[in-house]
């Protein structure tokens, strides 16, 4: 169970996140969508304090952080019970695709050198990479180096799995095979968070839709609701932009 109350965020003088409350349920499937600039990757970000928020207090699975307080104690067991897939990968370029996915076990997690190498090596056969495990991100496609990225997350084992835009950075030809393996993840009843511009994938995997705008969620409700029915006009208005 993730629970988010009073989610404050501010950058200068202005308010980013705007007392957001959130609850998702385990193996629940949210997309976020919404105009940019309107604070998802900040939401995102501040759940795992990449971005450190002002106020709100934050709970997922058995970890319960109050930003205002929090040490980093409570800042690594929200790193822990969480995953994050990054729009632009975020690989090291310097290791290799099996590296990559042990680096956050062994540095983050703690775990032995050789128990990480199996569970990398277990996890690049699920999303098709065996075969690549040697390789460095610079002779991967697109496609295959987030597909590590989403690798590298899947290895964790976290409560809650981010993903900010994965696939926006991609040539369109490698869109579907990192959608593929989002949905073979969905599958496995992962918790799933996912900022996405791609309206159909959303409607496919969203148990819940969340529309935000201006660092508040203005609107939610199934994808049908969402994307047939929108009540709120700044909805409307986005849908007819990007649909
Ligand atoms: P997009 O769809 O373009 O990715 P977004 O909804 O993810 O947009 P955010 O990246 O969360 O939007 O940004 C929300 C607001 O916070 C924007 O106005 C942005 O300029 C501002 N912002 C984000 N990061 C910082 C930062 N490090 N310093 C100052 N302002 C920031
Ligand atoms: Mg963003």
């Amino acid at each position: 169970m993730i629970r988010v109350r009073g989610l404050t965020k501010r950058f200068g003088a202005t308010t980013v996140l705007d007392d957001i409350d959130l609850d998702i349920a385990d193996g629940e499937r949210v997309v976020i969508i919404g105009p940019s600039g309107t604070g998802k990757s900040t939401l995102l970000r501040c759940l795992n304090f990449l971005d450190r928020p002002e106020a709100g207090r934050i709970e997922i699975g058995s970890v319960a952080v109050d930003a205002a307080h929090a040490g980093k104690r409570d800042i690594l067991a929200l790193r822990r019970a969480t995953a994050y897939v990054f729009q632009n990968y975020a690989l090291f370029a310097n290791r290799t695709a099996k590296q990559n996915i042990m680096e956050a076990l062994v540095t983050v997690q703690g775990r032995p050198k050789d128990e990480a190498e199996a569970r990398a090596i277990k996890v690049l056969a699920e999303t098709g990479l065996a075969d690549k495990a040697d390789s460095y991100p610079a002779a991967l496609s697109g496609g295959q180096q987030q597909r590590v990225g989403i690798g590298r997350a899947m290895a964790i084992g976290a409560d809650l799995m981010l993903f900010d835009e994965p696939t926006s950075a991609l040539d369109p030809e490698w869109v579907g095979e990192v959608l593929d393996l989002m949905r073979r993840v969905a599958e496995q009843r992962q918790t799933m968070l996912i900022v996405t511009h791609e309206m159909s994938f959303a409607r496919e995997i969203a148990d819940r839709i969340l529309f935000m705008e201006g660092g508040r969620i203005v609107e939610q409700g199934p994808p049908e609701q969402m994307l047939d029915a929108p009540k709120d006009e700044r909805l409307q208005h986005f849908l007819r932009r990007v649909g």
